[in-house]
């Protein structure tokens, strides 16, 4: 039997509608919209396209959005010195910085120079460890793990007591959506197991989950075999294996593959995400629906 599919560009469009919705009514009400702004340093062609789709799905959802686009010629000062200048600027509720950074510029001292109150992505200190504490101190979940657990409750995947098995320990995918998932609470409860490079017949573990989320990077990585019989399979790998020319647009556009091999893994699975058209859209969604929080955080409505 085939698995269900569980769309991420389905799940967003739900989401963003419902965003659209609160942005309108809180500008209603308060007269404030969601500020964002985007910062790029150069014209790396992955960084340009994720960020111009940031900010268009900004404008859609009627944010006051900001493209701030350097050259990588810029120093780290006058970077840091733009993400002050959007600190204190009262009407930017989240400030992205579009990483990786030029060698030149030290990423983690531009990070941490984002004030934790606007750090939309998750990705400061501060904004980890309150994942680590979970439930109402949790204020900026990291935007792709923030993702993944939102469309494994809106497809109706038990979470409570689950056996969950997560490939990866990034800062950015695995560390977090671990530590999410193992918090009491609604959408989280469960026994995880994280493997890596260091873990021991990686198979046999992830052949127990109940629920298996792939953060690799490895194409292909997870074969049929390893996945239990009705098992929800979340592959959070994007990985550009080739080219190829778009129909539509005549323009050589990235062939992408995840980390599982779909192609098998969808008879054994009860349910799994595609690549692309899973985990990838989410992402975005989750960064518009930290900007609104960090909204809502300003005018107490949070
Ligand atoms: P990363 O920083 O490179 O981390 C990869 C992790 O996987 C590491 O912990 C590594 O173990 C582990 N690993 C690598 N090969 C392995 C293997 N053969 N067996 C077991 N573990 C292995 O990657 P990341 O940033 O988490 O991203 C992972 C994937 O997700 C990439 O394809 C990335 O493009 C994709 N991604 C997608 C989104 C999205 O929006 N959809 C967002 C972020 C990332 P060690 O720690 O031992 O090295």
């Amino acid at each position: 039997m085939s698995a269900r599919i569980i769309s991420g560009t389905e799940i967003r469009e739900q989401i963003l509608d419902e965003i659209g919705k609160e942005v309108e009514q809180i500008k209603r009400q308060h007269g404030v919209v969601p500020g964002l702004v985007t910062i790029l340093i150069g014209q790396n062609a992955a960084s340009v396209s994720y960020v111009t789709l940031k900010a268009k799905t900004a404008d859609r959802l009627g944010f006051n959005e900001i493209q701030e686009n350097l050259p990588d010629t810029v120093s780290e000062e006058q970077l840091l010195n733009l993400v002050c200048k959007y600190n204190r600027d009262d009407s930017i509720h989240g400030i992205l910085v579009q990483l990786p950074l030029p060698a030149h510029i030290n990423e983690k001292k531009v990070i941490y120079a984002i004030d934790p109150d606007k750090d939309v992505d998750g990705f400061h200190p501060l904004n980890m460890g309150r994942v680590m504490l979970g439930g109402s101190e949790m204020k900026f979940p990291p935007c792709t793990p923030a993702g993944i657990q939102e469309m494994i409750m809106r497809a109706g995947i038990q979470t409570d007591g689950a056996e969950v098995v997560v490939v990866g320990r990034s800062n950015i995918v695995g560390k977090p959506i671990a530590n999410m998932l193992m918090q009491k609470g609604k959408g989280a409860n469960s026994t995880v197991t994280v493997v890596h490079t260091g873990s021991r017949n990686i198979e046999n573990h992830c052949r127990r989950a109940d629920i298996l989320i792939v953060a690799a990077g490895v194409p292909g990585l997870v074969k049929s075999e390893w996945i239990k019989p009705g098992a929800c399979v979340i592959d959070v790998g994007v990985n550009r294996v080739g080219e190829k020319i778009s129909l539509k647009t005549g323009k050589m556009i990235p062939v992408l593959r995840g980390d599982v091999d779909f192609e098998t893994a969808k008879d054994i699975a009860g349910a799994i995400t595609p690549v692309p058209g899973g985990v990838g859209p989410m992402t975005i969604t989750m960064l518009m629906k930290n900007t609104l929080a960090s909204l809502k955080y300003r005018i107490g409505l949070l």
